[in-house]
């Protein structure tokens, strides 16, 4: 009877997991993966991969949200060799202060740009009650420290402009030389800002928040493209 019993799930079950595997979205994201990465080996040249070979040399230190909607194909086309990325939920320094020090510190990358997004999830979850996550969870949340009753892009807002201000103070001294410009920004994927979708929103450059000021600043005044303030 066992002997039937493993031969027809030998014939049932085990070709209906075996199609599923076949056709699992795991295999369908590591085809398009590997399918993406052959191109990307087509596409540099050896002469540019053996120019950052022996080390890097990026332009700026970014702490943004890990959120699966903002990437740098919105910002930057070409992000080899010029962004030192650091990603965790929320955008914060905190949890990720060593990455962030090694980019300023050892990289001397003159500009740390923190970048927040519309509806953020880790700042809805900060602004509610958090205490049935996982303790690794709820320490990321932990840091973000938000006013009560704001709403979540209130929220968004408030966590950028916090986190400049942590950053100014743990780097004041290279601010002071010159050495370091800490921007906010806000990447908007539903308009909820009024700037258009998808737009990359300055709201925060070394501390100055009034957009009028920002526009004025050497850093930023005559650049054509740029969007300063929310609306
Ligand atoms: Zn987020």
């Amino acid at each position: 009877m066992k002997k039937i019993y493993i031969a027809l799930a030998t014939i049932f079950v085990f070709p209906c997991i075996s199609y599923a595997l076949e056709n699992s979205e795991v295999k369908t994201f590591l085809k398009s993966t590997f399918s993406d990465n052959a191109k990307h080996v087509q596409e540099i040249s050896h002469e540019n991969f053996k120019s950052f070979a022996e080390q890097q040399s990026p332009r700026a230190t970014i702490v943004s949200c890990s959120d699966s909607r903002v990437q740098t194909k919105a910002f930057h086309q070409s992000p080899i060799n010029d962004l030192f990325y650091i990603r965790n939920i929320g955008n914060q320094i905190k949890t990720a202060e060593g990455s962030v020090e090694y980019g300023i510190d050892h990289l001397h990358t003159p500009l740390l740009l923190i970048i927040g997004h519309s509806n953020c999830g880790a700042i809805a979850a900060a602004l509610s009650n958090y205490s049935a996550e996982t303790k690794a969870i709820r320490t990321e949340l932990d840091h973000l420290h938000l006013s009560p009753k704001i709403d979540t892009n209130q929220g968004v807002i408030e966590n950028v402009n916090n986190q400049v201000a942590y950053a100014l103070e743990k780097f004041k001294d290279k601010i002071a030389k010159n050495e370091l410009v800490v921007v906010g920004a806000i990447y908007d994927f539903r308009d909820d800002f009024k700037r258009e979708h998808g737009r990359l929103i300055l709201i925060n450059l070394n501390g100055e928040k009034d957009p009028a000021k920002i526009k004025q600043n050497e850093y930023v005044k005559g650049i054509e493209d740029i969007a300063i303030g929310v609306k």
